[in-house]
């Protein structure tokens, strides 16, 4: 059930813009996608994400009346009360996504929860219209038009290719951060990336990669207690760890998430390269699946408005968790296999 949010919890909530460029757009439509529990994720793109973003997922959909609220600003079906922000677990939580980005387009939302009859609703020029529509199971977001009354925004993008590859980045760090979820990415009508949504980490590390860094890979799994003020708490750290026979020269290979969040976060990036080591010819970066999960109330997901970096109530202790578990995982990992997935 969807519900707006009260004043309060509101002006505890740093939404800032969320419709900045299209690779947010994609990332907030992914995570509501996620967030409804869809097996498979398919995102198409139009030219540089201004001309068309449609996100379509099998999750579990809205009725007719949440369909309607979801648009409308402040609603949310993830958080009743302000304390609630602290234990949230699901991507969104600020009922801004939908709204915002309906402020800077055209957007048309399809839904069905299963039942014979599903809801078109249609946003445009501050404008909403509900409709019946036929679909199956799940909700597809199209975006259309974005920024189109707003050239400064619009002048401020980069090139067409350029505002594709973040749009990737994004799609591809989700990817490989849910192995059990099927992700397609078509960009004008091509599709650019496909993973089977098997779980098994090596599967979306051979689409994303190929066939020599999944083969020169392990996976891993780890738990770990970081104390802080007196509390402890169990952090869980897992992923699948390329050799370092397997390095690029880009930093952005390691693909890390908090909490089922995937985000920059570069202390925990560097927390893994640390755990590489001398193992990693210089000047190399590694690549890597790196999840970390810990209580929802140990991670503050609210600190930036982008959501690329958390607060954690002690990052060195969560760091250092991170980069002992990297090299342990590299010191068992048997680093001469080679010529078959290892699995
Ligand atoms: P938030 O995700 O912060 O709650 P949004 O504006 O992104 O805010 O979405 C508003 C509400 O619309 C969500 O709380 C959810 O109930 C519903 N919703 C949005 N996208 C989907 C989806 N793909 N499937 C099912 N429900 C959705
Ligand atoms: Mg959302």
């Amino acid at each position: 059930m969807i519900h707006r949010l009260d004043p309060q919890t509101r002006s505890k909530i740093a939404a800032g813009e969320v419709a900045t460029r299209p690779a947010s757009v994609v990332v907030e439509l992914v995570e509501n996608a996620l967030d409804a529990g869809a097996g498979t994720v398919e995102i198409e793109v139009g030219g540089d994400g201004t001309d068309r973003i449609r996100v379509a997922d099998d999750g579990h959909g809205m009725s007719e009346s949440d369909a309607e609220l979801a648009v409308e600003h402040h609603t949310t079906s993830k958080l009743t009360e302000a304390d609630d922000i602290e234990t949230v677990e699901t991507l969104g939580f600020r009922g801004e996504a939908l709204p915002s980005i309906a402020a800077v387009s055209r957007l048309e939302l399809t839904t069905n929860t299963g039942g014979p009859r599903g809801t078109r609703v249609v946003v445009e020029d501050d404008e909403t219209t509900v409709s019946p529509a036929g679909r199956a199971k799940g909700t597809t977001v199209e975006v259309t038009d974005l920024f189109a009354d707003r050239p400064a925004r619009k002048k401020a993008l980069a090139s067409p290719k350029a505002e594709f590859a973040r749009i990737s980045a994004v799609v591809t760090r989700y990817a490989l951060t849910r192995p059990d979820v099927r992700f397609v990415l078509r960009h004008d009508g091509h599709e650019t990336l496909t993973t089977p949504g098997t779980g098994r980490f090596a599967d979306v590390m051979l689409a994303v990669y190929g066939r020599d860094a999944a083969s020169h890979a392990s996976t891993f799994d780890s738990v770990r207690e970081v104390k802080a003020g007196g509390e402890t708490a169990t952090v869980e750290i897992d992923g699948l760890l390329c050799y370092p026979d397997v390095t690029r020269s880009r930093r952005d290979h390691v693909h890390v998430s908090v909490n089922g969040r995937a985000l920059a976060e570069p202390r925990i990036r560097r927390a893994v390269v640390e755990g590489y080591g001398t193992l990693l010819p210089d000047g190399r970066e590694p690549v890597g699946v790196v999840r970390v999960n810990l209580p929802p109330e140990w991670v503050d997901h609210n600190v930036h408005p982008a959501k690329d970096e958390v607060g954690f109530r002690d990052a060195d202790a969560v760091a250092e968790a991170v980069e002992s578990s990297v090299r342990d995982a590299l010191s068992t990992a048997d680093l001469r296999r080679s010529g078959e997935l290892a699995m």
